[in-house]
């Protein structure tokens, strides 16, 4: 069995969970090569000197404000419910997941202080009393590991507080959403000492501009087309990538062929505007990476 190289970088991401085929998938994006299966406890990268260790995801705060990963990948709602000596460096823009308040729909609760005094289930104790203070509701929270959803059907709660993402878990359970306490995605976070420590500081450096460059291609389109040579004034306006294009050829018929990025935001309200100005031709592609 290899060893784990010291002077490389370590990242921990979660073994086996909702986060993990998201979290390698973004890594091989990246452009990062490593073998991953079942009952890998660690992979050696094969062209970045980093190491990823796969690991529970309750695991991995302490692991990484102990120094013993330098890095991790875990889900923004595990920050703000241990609020680890950790530092966030991005959001991955996968993982999307609220925690909600949530109550059976037949209940007679419909505003948050219909629930001062009531048992409240969830495995985010901290957050839900927060959350409640804030709003000073007066409640008693349950804390449940587990399967929380089926506590007000046990009948010993009238309200959970749980993640959700589709809302399918909560709609089987005959659950209605109350409130929204915090939206969460992926992050990624780093032992405090590394972002000063000479040597890995540098590996890190290198490691974001990889993981930023992936970020910013998934938010925008690469886009090709023929537009009259006249409204490129006009275009330049709403396309802010096209404000340096200066003396691009007429190809034929008045039209010139210019090429621009969109961000996905903005982009059929983009595309309707160009070609109600006459664009002709438009393709669209995605882009792998974007290094600005
Ligand atoms: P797991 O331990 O496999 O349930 O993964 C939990 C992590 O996945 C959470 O910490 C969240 O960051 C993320 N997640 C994304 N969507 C959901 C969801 N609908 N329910 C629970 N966790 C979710």
């Amino acid at each position: 069995m290899s060893k784990i190289q010291n002077k490389n970088l370590k990242l921990a991401i979660q073994k086996e969970g909702r986060l993990s085929d998201d979290t390698l998938d973004f890594l091989r994006k990246v452009g990062l090569d490593f073998e991953s299966y079942q009952q890998k406890l660690f992979s050696t990268v094969r062209n970045f000197p980093l190491e990823i260790l796969y690991v529970r995801d309750n695991d991995i705060p302490n692991y990484v404000s102990s120094g013993t990963v330098d890095l991790g990948i875990i889900g923004q709602n595990i920050l703000n419910e241990e609020r680890p000596k950790v530092k966030k460096l991005l959001n991955l823009r996968f993982g999307f997941c609220s925690l909600v308040v949530a109550v059976p729909k037949e209940s007679t609760i419909f505003n948050l202080s219909d629930l001062t005094g009531k048992i409240i289930a969830t495995s985010y104790p901290a957050s839900t009393r927060n959350f409640f203070k804030k709003k000073n509701v007066s409640i008693k929270v349950l804390p449940i590991s587990g399967s929380v959803e089926v506590t007000p059907v046990l009948g010993i709660a009238q309200a959970i507080v749980d993640l959700t993402s589709t809302g399918s878990t909560l709609a089987l359970n005959d659950l209605r959403t109350l409130a929204n306490i915090y939206d969460s995605e992926a992050v990624l976070i780093a032992n405090e000492n590394v972002v000063t420590s000479e040597g890995k500081n540098i590996l890190l450096t290198k490691l974001l501009t990889r993981f930023k460059a992936v970020l910013s291609a998934k938010n925008y389109r690469y886009v090709m087309m023929n537009v009259p040579s006249k409204i490129l004034p006009k275009l330049k306006k709403f396309m802010p990538s096209l404000k340096s294009l200066t003396n691009s050829k007429v190809a034929w018929d008045g039209l010139i062929s210019v090429q621009s990025v969109i961000k996905e935001d903005f982009f059929w309200e983009t595309i309707e505007k160009v070609k109600t100005l006459g664009a002709r031709g438009i393709i669209v592609l995605p882009i792998e990476k974007m290094i600005v």
